[in-house]
Order: C-alpha cells, then structure tokens, then sequence
C-alpha cells in the first residue's frame, strides 16, 4: 500500500490521483486475522499543505464471537479520510517542519512514499466491535454443560432454576 507521489506533490491544489486496492493483509497485525483480501478504491488529492486520501476499502475478518466462542466472519467497511504531510519539500529537498499533532502514520517519506498500511490497520481496528458477536440473536452457550444453544437445547434445561430453588426441590425430593 505504498506510492510514491512525487509527481502529485509538484502538481497544483486539487491534482489528483485514483488507484484501485487490492491487497494482501494477512501480515498488517496480530490481531487481524484478514479472511479475505482488502479491496476498493483510493483518491489522492493534492491539498496546499499534502495529499487528503479519501477512500472506501472493504475486506473480512474472522472474529471469535463473544456468547458462543465460535469462530465467524465479519465483513469490514473501512472508510479513510485523512491527510498526509510530506517531510521533505518536493521542490527544494529541505525538510520540513513536523507539526505537533503530526501523526508518524501520516507522514510521506523522505522518498515521497505514502504508505498507506498504518492507517488501513488502525481504521480496521476501530471497525472490530469489542464485543463481536456471530448474529444478533446469538443464542450463546449453556454455562452449565457448555453446550451451543445455537445447536438446539442441552439436556440439563432441569438444573438451570434458580439455585435457591434447587435447594427447596432437594427439600421436597427427599
Ligand atoms: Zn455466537
Ligand atoms: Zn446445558
């Protein structure tokens, strides 16, 4: 996910660039266990400080979820919209002033690369839900004998009352 944009850094305000996206991530973080590649489109567009990169990628993930503990794919939406500074003045080769809240992720390099993974991996970070779960009525497991509900019921539906209950059944049973 690098390019090099010294031609658009010489070019006007408004210049611009579009790319088509289709990649591997299977590396980009422990993490993100990518199921499928990231794919969409990218446009750079020359700004008067750097280049704003608009795009809307999309790619899968597999997700453990929260209730069953089964393993499920979810479809990731990453919207980015950022945009990044260069470190060297493209038509001097000086370097430039790093602004306090200039993030490392959005910087071009010394070799005009803007590398668009750091951004890509924290955008699809954002995108996990803490809490994922593999459909919205996730039946979850039986904390009992540890069944899948979503399988269909467990045997020990009797055991599952009230604790307090059980004790007065004892009571009756005996
Ligand atoms: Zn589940
Ligand atoms: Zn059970």
């Amino acid at each position: 996910m690098r390019y090099n944009v010294s031609q658009l850094l010489k070019e006007q305000s408004g210049g611009m660039r579009e790319y088509s996206l289709h990649e591997e991530i299977g590396q980009i973080d422990p993490d993100i266990v990518a199921l499928t590649t990231l794919d969409g489109d990218v446009r750079f567009i020359r700004t008067a400080d750097g280049i704003l990169v608009l795009g809307k990628l999309h790619t899968s993930v597999e997700l453990m979820c929260s209730r069953c503990l089964e393993r499920f794919s979810l479809p990731v939406q990453v919207a980015l919209e950022e945009e990044f500074l260069p470190s060297i003045d493209i038509l001097t080769g000086a370097s430039l002033p790093v602004l306090p809240d200039q993030e490392q992720a959005t910087m071009i390099d010394a070799h005009h690369i803007l590398d668009l993974t750091e951004v890509v991996r924290q955008n699809i970070l954002l995108a996990i839900p803490p809490s994922p779960v593999c459909r919205s009525k996730c039946a979850g497991l039986c904390p009992h004998c540890g069944k899948n509900w979503n399988e269909g019921p467990c045997e020990c539906k009797e055991d599952n009352i009230d604790p307090r209950m059980q004790v007065l059944k004892q009571l009756l049973d005996q």
